[in-house]
């Protein structure tokens, strides 16, 4: 089945929602134009429905394969990939000083997600390459800057993030890796690190790789971990490729899903020497690791998104073909099959599929916004916006990957049987989503990361302002004629999430009660956030399906069928209404589960 970018829906949270203006003044961003940035969406849009989608297949059934140190994709990759670098997608936000189109983030999101949602295990080598790029970008030396960071947004090497190792892996404390300081200023890197996406492959002529290792008389735990550029190919001052660097790779792992991602066991220093050249100072590797970790994560709560939409649209498309059954008030067998779409229960499945994949789309980009925000600010509104995307970064990462693998399951629920063959796509995204709660921090320490660093930022400050802010938003539409019922469950459950989340910022010495409830806290703040985000949404909405009916001499029945834009309000405003009524009352429910209940700990194993 055909891959379908949720254009419109990204579009709507561009140019409609967010308050795009407000960066595009800034000089960052002023040699953009609105439809400038449009044209882009449309494009990246066409490049992933009609190129990079028909490849999803190939990574899934021919997979990447291991022979004797080589690792080899699928043939159909290598042309996308140079598609996808020709157009300048590897490096959509990066610096145009390296090779990047400098675009705002927001805008980089939308195109991500269509490239994710078009094929999810080749969209991670350029979420690894564009992380690597920006990180010797940042903390490189003017060499290592000139030398690597342009061949890398434009596509002609990739990256890698290098940090696994057997025993280490949500503990990046415990990584042995070595770096053997050498007297021409580089070290020697001796370990190894297993589960490294597109650790080796030939789609690109060199990779470089980021490892996290450490120096021998670093101290023990994370603070003696230092940051290294590993090139495959070792890089001659002219910027040509020299010797091979003895970068090993010594398997790739078999998997459930994104077969077309090479998962690589990489060996450095065992063939000969293996030379790393230091990112920033010793012993603060991984602070620095951390902005690739941050933008990963992000990310990796795109890819949530990305892949759970591409199988609603496809169960959308198959409940309208698929007949079965008679109408729900009318079992005479006379009555011809209806489309599984007349089911009230495939509509209700359907629409919290819908709902909720738009909540956390406005998740994302309001995210990404608070970047750019950020990015074109100073003083206090910088620190404001730094704040936000700081406290969003872990919710996007857990609360969207998630519910992505919920909504792809509850999409493939919707073929039946068929859902369950590999005739259909709903099973490869099934497979394909459910990494995504896993890698790139578990999303149990994501939650960890919410309650224990987050929520403490600040003196709190992000988190009670944000709170805040949800809660005079439902407060502000309580007396709405149309909203008020969407606006009382919204203070309902930003009432009882304030309440934990203050709980849990007191109570730091009651560590059990924080690490049981760390996970049910960050679903709630999810859950009020996406209630909050469909709502002013579906204001504007409302508003604009107010304007077209006035401007209009048709009737709502005619326009609903005629107008595209109707339609998308008009369900807008519905996801909204659905959301609140039957998802946001959940967050009562995690708050009475989590009040008092600590039987977990009485339980014998
Ligand atoms: C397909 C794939 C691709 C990957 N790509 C990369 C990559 O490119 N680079 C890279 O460096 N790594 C990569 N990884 C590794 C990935 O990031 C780790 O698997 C992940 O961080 C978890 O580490 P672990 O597997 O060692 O699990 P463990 O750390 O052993 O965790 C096991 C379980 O215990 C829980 N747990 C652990 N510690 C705590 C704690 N303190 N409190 C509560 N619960 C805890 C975890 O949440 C998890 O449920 C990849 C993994 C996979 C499967």
């Amino acid at each position: 089945m055909a891959y379908i970018p949720q254009v419109r829906d990204a579009k709507f949270n561009l140019f409609e929602w967010l308050e795009i203006d407000s960066i595009l003044k800034h000089p960052l961003f002023s040699d953009f134009k609105k439809d400038d940035l449009e044209m882009i969406v449309d494009e990246a849009s066409k490049l992933a429905r009609n190129a990079i989608a028909p490849t999803n297949v190939d990574g899934d059934r021919i997979g990447a394969k291991y022979d004797n140190g080589r690792v080899i994709v699928p043939a159909s990759f290598k042309k996308v990939f140079d598609d996808v670098a020709s157009n300048g997608y590897i490096g959509s936000t990066a610096n145009p000083e390296f090779g990047g189109m400098g675009l705002p983030e927001c805008v980089g999101t939308a195109i991500n997600e269509f490239i994710i949602g078009a094929n999810c295990a080749l969209s991670l080598c350029l979420l690894l390459t564009r992380g690597t790029a920006h990180l010797i970008e940042s903390f490189g030396s003017e060499d290592l800057k000139n030398l690597i960071c342009e061949k890398m947004n434009t596509g002609i090497w990739a990256g890698t993030m290098c940090l696994t190792e057997p025993q280490a892996g949500s503990d990046l404390g415990d990584i042995k890796t070595k770096a053997i300081k050498q007297p021409d200023g580089s070290y020697h890197i001796e370990g190894q690190k297993i589960f490294i996406t597109w650790g080796e492959h030939e789609l690109t002529e060199n990779i470089i790789h980021a490892v996290l290792a450490r120096t021998p008389e670093a101290p023990v735990g994370a603070k003696g971990l230092s940051l290294f550029c590993v090139p495959k190919v070792r890089i001659n001052p002219d910027g040509t490729l020299g010797e091979d660097n003895n970068v090993t790779c010594g398997g790739i792992e078999g998997k459930m899903g994104i077969h077309g991602s090479p998962t690589c066991t990489l060996i450095f220093g065992e063939k000969g020497a293996t030379k790393g050249w230091l990112l920033g100072r010793e012993r603060l590797g991984l602070l620095y690791m951390f902005q690739m970790m941050n933008a990963a994560r992000y990310e990796v709560g795109l890819q949530g998104l990305a892949v759970a939409s591409a199988s609603y649209e496809n169960a959308l498309s198959y409940a309208k073909e698929r007949k079965q059954g008679r109408p729900y008030d009318n079992k005479d067998p006379h009555h011809p099959q209806i489309f599984i779409i007349g089911h009230p229960e495939i509509k209700r499945t359907l629409l919290e599929q819908k709902s909720t994949l738009e909540a956390m789309r406005a998740l994302q980009f309001y995210t990404a916004f608070c970047m750019d925000k950020a990015k074109t600010s100073e003083g206090e509104e910088k620190n404001y916006y730094q704040g936000y995307v700081e406290l969003f970064t872990p919710i996007c990462k857990a609360f969207c990957t998630d519910n992505g693998f919920q909504i792809t399951s509850m999409a493939m629920q919707c073929y039946g049987g068929y859902g369950y063959t590999k005739e259909m796509p709903a099973e490869q995204s099934l497979r394909d989503a459910r990494i995504a709660p896993v890698y790139e921090g578990t999303n149990y320490i994501q939650a960890q990361d919410l309650v224990l660093s987050k929520f403490k930022m600040q003196k709190g400050e992000p988190v009670r302002a944000l709170l805040k802010m949800i809660k005079e938003k439902a407060q502000s539409l309580l007396n709405d004629q149309f909203f008020s019922k969407c606006a009382k469950n919204l203070l309902d459950a930003v009432e009882l999430t304030s309440n934990v989340a203050e709980k849990m910022m007191a109570q730091e010495k009651d560590l059990l009660f924080i690490s049981l409830n760390a996970y049910p806290m960050l679903m709630m703040m999810g859950e009020t956030l996406s209630g909050y985000f469909l709502l002013s949404q579906a204001e504007i909405a409302k508003k604009k399906l107010q304007e077209i009916k006035e401007s209009s001499n048709k009737d709502e029945k005619t326009l609903l069928e005629e107008n595209e834009d109707v339609k998308f309000y008009h369900n807008k405003v519905v996801s909204a209404i659905f959301y609140s009524s039957r998802i946001l009352p959940f967050v009562k429910a995690r708050y009475e589960s989590i009040k008092e209940d600590k039987s977990a700990m009485d339980v014998i194993f």
